[in-house]
């Protein structure tokens, strides 16, 4: 199956890539990055479930690799305040004066607000405050047993939900991470090359490309569970998403919230579908034709959006970028815009003038040498080099250069023409300097 991808769905980046650049021999090169179009950088999107910034956060606060000095003085400060005083309120404040003192301290301290040193620490000490004294039956159990009365019981201190879930179902926020169900996740981006001759990269040409990339699987439908079987709740979490580990230390006890590994974060178990093995996508080949607009050169990039890798779960599609490379011409060089020729005439010509043949993108053409011409002497045949980048009509010019041939041999008739010729210049110089 074939699909068309219009002109104006892709996009060209300009840059050359180094290793690309230095393929080309072309001495004549002045620039090696002209070409005015959008400098793309390529994006591979990553699908952890936490941004890793954030799982960095989640574990270095309970990470007991923290010096202990570090730790005591955190200790000390939790033993010291009740959930009460954490949150500022007296004990017999009301469930609305809880949740507006939580909610202010909370707006302070978020980690997303607040860059302090140990504010990540106090958000999550005015989450657990505010996750007991919120909720009736563990504020009676704090109120007559304390922190102990979770311990042993369901309960137990491992039993907190996520503190940024706690914020974010308050504040309505989109907090990076939010309810672990549901995990779409973006599909990766594709990088394919794609040789072009000289004359196809100067002109534009539609090509077909096969691309291997991860499809949505047909037998399940993208959904990786088994077709006929349904999605149960994940026994390893309980449909969290999440697994909170308690270890109890000599300083206390310290917990870690972990991506649930059973279920990947999604809350949700399924007996995997057999062709894909769960993942929801199987490799397949697809053909697609391509517009490649005229004036691409070697490094150039054109991104066929939604053309990478299918997403997960629903998650949107990767891009398939197509990196360019040019066969060189053996006569015609390129740079940039312009196309750069050698033609040698001999000193005759040169002296005379001439009109030569040169080649071109557009086939061969005229070219006058005027009498006199100077070797190394750059003549322009406007609007004979390669078109510009998405920009219509305009072309860059061939800048041919002039190389004049001096015979190392004469023939005796040639060597007695041009000795008359020297005596001719003797004559009238000596004349000159008469006068
Ligand atoms: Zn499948
Ligand atoms: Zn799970």
């Amino acid at each position: 199956m074939a699909t068309a991808i219009p002109c104006g769905n892709t996009v060209v980046t300009g840059l050359r890539p180094r290793l690309l650049s230095s393929l080309n021999t072309n001495k004549w090169r002045i620039s090696q990055a002209r070409v005015s179009t959008e400098i793309g950088a390529l994006s591979f999107s990553s699908s952890s479930i936490f941004p890793p910034n954030l799982t960095h956060l989640l574990f270095n606060s309970w990470s007991p690799k923290i010096p202990c000095h570090h730790l005591a003085r955190r200790l000390i400060v939790k033993a010291a305040r009740d959930y009460y005083s954490i949150l500022g309120v007296s004990k017999n404040a009301s469930k609305s004066d809880i949740k507006s003192a939580y909610r202010k301290l909370a707006r302070n301290y978020h980690p997303d607000v607040n860059k302090e040193a140990g504010a990540e620490q106090k958000f999550k000490e005015i989450s657990e405050a505010y996750e007991v004294l919120s909720d009736d039956e563990k504020r009676s159990i704090y109120d007559r047993y304390g922190k102990d009365g979770f311990k042993g019981s369901t309960m137990d201190m491992g039993d907190f939900s996520n503190p940024f879930d706690l914020f974010s179902s308050l504040f309505d926020m989109d907090i990076r991470n939010r309810g672990a169900r549901n995990m779409a996740a973006d599909g990766e981006d594709l990088i394919c090359n794609l040789v072009l001759t000289f004359k196809e990269a100067v002109f534009g040409v539609e090509k077909e490309i096969d691309v291997s990339r991860l499809d949505n699987c047909t037998t399940c439908d993208g959904s990786g569970a088994k077709p006929g079987t349904k999605a149960y709740t994940c026994t390893t979490c309980g449909g969290q998403g999440q697994v909170v580990s308690s270890s109890r230390t000599p300083l206390g006890v310290f917990q870690q919230v972990m991506t649930c590994s059973a279920c990947s974060g999604t809350g949700e178990t399924f007996t995997p579908c057999n062709k894909c093995g769960g993942d929801g996508r199987e490799r397949k080949s697809k053909k697609i034709s391509l517009k490649v607009p005229a004036g691409v050169d070697s490094g150039s990039r054109l991104r066929v959006r939604s053309e990478g890798n299918a997403g997960k779960r629903g998650g949107a599609p990767g891009d398939l970028f197509v990196v360019i490379e040019v066969i060189p011409d053996p006569v015609l060089k390129r740079d940039d815009t312009n196309i750069l020729y050698t033609c040698k005439i001999s000193y005759i010509d040169a002296i005379l003038g001439t009109t030569v043949t040169v080649p071109t993108v557009d086939g061969s053409a005229d070219l006058k040498i005027p009498a006199g011409v100077q070797p190394g002497t750059t003549l322009v045949m406007s609007k004979k080099g390669v078109p510009l980048l998405n920009k219509g009509k305009m072309r860059g010019d061939q800048l041919v250069r002039v190389q004049v041939e001096i015979p190392r041999q004469l023939s005796d008739e040639e060597r007695r023409l041009v000795e008359e010729l020297a005596n001719l210049k003797k004559t009238k110089t000596l004349n000159g300097s008469r006068r």
